[in-house]
């Protein structure tokens, strides 16, 4: 029966998703197929979290040399070279590409360097070569999408913006999501002058409005011409420069414009219209809570499907179909409580309610909060500050929102994680020890509710 086919699981994309569905299904004995059209690793490792983190620490360089004087060190002026920091990422990069497909290869993967199309539900080509699986999986990721504005061919999405040429020295930066966030701190550490435009009233929709605020004005003072409320009308080429005009009828001059305006799913070219996939939004392929979709034989999951675009979510999905594909099916993946960390310049990270989302959801919440100077600015001069929130449920006493604004804040709200997923309550936080002197121990100190 299990030779009616080439494969027992096909797997169409090699990125987060892909590449760790392939290996764990590959573990446990199964005849696995993999189609990757790029560079292994997909957008996280090729153009996404890894060299965006590695520049991210490039740029804060910048405050340490200025920090170092209160500390007694004398520097003399440091200068930056992009094209060293270029080639050492892409270094790196072409490191880990490597090492993804030794992962591959070892685990029995049979590895299909092309682009894959759907023929039948059971069968896909690659390269003129038809394969033909019990199972398939889409994890083709997705790509950047660009408003239809007059002047786009001037601008650059982030796939583009590693590996720029020359170094801009003047950025626009528009959108106050994610990617847009971070590039605007991540150029202006390294010395650009940026422009950040954003839509609405305050950037990042969706965290809390607290963290919102105050990220924002960290943003500011580190040197982003933050812009609320405010748009592109239109771009013009004029000699090496950028001429770009606002909604509200004012110019700019810039070297280089970064739109990071959202994300769209990668599903051109699978040919899923002769299948029947139920797709939504721009493409979005539909899915049920164990990753089928419409069509029997066919899976799907990660940034293809449009929820959650974050890699560690990615991969709990994949290990939660291949366990519900070829394992005892009891693993299960949960969307509650899950953290999330933005690398804006101080870093914010998150985990559960908003202070608003938590209102509507559990209705009498009790908010700690405190922003401070941390330790270390009390010598190195900076003016930055540390934000933290705390939301609790007072039915419950549960700790149902964590917020951080302030340097390493993935870092330290990733163990907050486990707790928040325990279900510790506010008395818990209350009797565990602080770790002194740290920022983190003020999670632990907070006994004044500010409301
Ligand atoms: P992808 O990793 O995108 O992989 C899809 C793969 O499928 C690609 O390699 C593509 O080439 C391939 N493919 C597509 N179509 C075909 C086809 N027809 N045939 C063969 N191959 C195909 N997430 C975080 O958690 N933390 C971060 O710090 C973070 N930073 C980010 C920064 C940026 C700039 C971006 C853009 C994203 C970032 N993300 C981050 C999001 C994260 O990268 C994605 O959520 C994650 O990569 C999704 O994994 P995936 O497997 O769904 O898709
Ligand atoms: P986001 O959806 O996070 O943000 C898109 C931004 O663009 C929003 O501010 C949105 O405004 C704005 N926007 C949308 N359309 C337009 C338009 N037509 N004109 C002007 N502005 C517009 O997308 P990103 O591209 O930043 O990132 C995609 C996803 O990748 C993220 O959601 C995240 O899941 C993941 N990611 C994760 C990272 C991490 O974990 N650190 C880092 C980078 C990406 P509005 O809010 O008003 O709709």
């Amino acid at each position: 029966m299990q030779d009616q086919f080439d494969f027992d699981f096909f797997v169409i994309g090699g990125g987060s998703g892909g590449v760790r569905a392939a290996r764990m299904a590959a573990q446990r004995g199964v005849r696995v197929a993999l189609a990757e059209g790029q560079a292994l690793g997909g957008t996280c490792v090729n153009v996404g979290c890894i060299p965006k983190k590695l520049y991210s620490y490039a740029a804060h360089y910048a405050e340490a040399f200025e920090e170092a004087r209160g500390f007694g060190w004398d520097i003399d002026a440091p200068r930056f070279d992009w094209e060293r920091l270029k080639a050492n990422r892409a270094r790196e990069i072409t490191r880990l590409n490597g090492i993804y497909e030794n992962l591959l290869t070892q685990a029995k993967v049979t590895l299909l360097r092309g682009w894959a199309t759907f023929i039948d539900d059971h069968t896909v080509e690659v390269d003129g070569q038809r394969h033909t699986a019990r199972h398939i999986l889409i994890a083709t990721g997705g790509q950047p999408s660009l408003p239809d504005i007059d002047g786009r061919e001037h601008v650059l999405v982030s796939d583009e913006i590693f590996d720029l040429s020359p170094f801009p020295k003047r950025l626009l930066v528009v959108g106050g999501g994610y990617i847009a966030c971070e590039f605007a701190s991540i150029f202006n550490g390294l010395g650009a002058d940026v422009v950040q435009l954003y839509r609405g009233e305050q950037i990042l929709r969706g965290f809390d409005d607290d963290v919102r605020h105050f990220v924002a004005a960290e943003m500011i003072k580190t040197g982003v011409d933050l812009r609320l409320n405010a748009g592109v009308k239109c771009i013009k080429k004029v000699g090496d420069e950028l001429e770009v005009t606002l909604n509200d009828g004012t110019t700019l001059t810039v070297d280089r414009i970064l739109y990071a305006t959202g994300r769209v799913p990668n599903v051109s070219g699978l040919g899923l219209e002769k299948l029947g996939v139920k797709q939504g939004r721009d493409g979005a392929i539909e899915i049920d809570d164990r990753y089928n979709t419409s069509v029997p034989s066919v899976h799907a999951l990660g940034d293809v499907t449009a929820r959650i675009q974050l890699t560690p979510v990615a991969l709990g999905e994949a290990m939660t179909l291949v366990d519900h594909l070829f394992g005892d099916g009891r693993r299960e993946m949960s969307y509650a409580y899950i953290p999330t960390a933005v690398f804006t310049h101080p870093n914010i990270g998150t985990v559960g309610f908003s202070e608003a989302d938590a209102r509507a959801e559990f209705g009498d919440i009790a908010v700690f909060q405190t922003d401070f100077k941390p330790l270390k600015h009390t010598l190195s001069g900076s003016t930055e500050r540390t934000f933290m929130k705390l939301l609790v449920d007072r039915a419950t006493d549960r700790v149902v929102g964590l917020h951080m604004v302030g340097p390493d804040a993935g870092e330290v709200v990733q163990g907050f994680a486990v707790a928040m997923k325990a279900g510790a309550t506010k008395h818990i936080f209350d009797t565990t020890i602080g770790i002194h002197p740290t920022s983190a121990e003020e999670f632990v100190t907070m006994r004044t509710p500010v409301s």
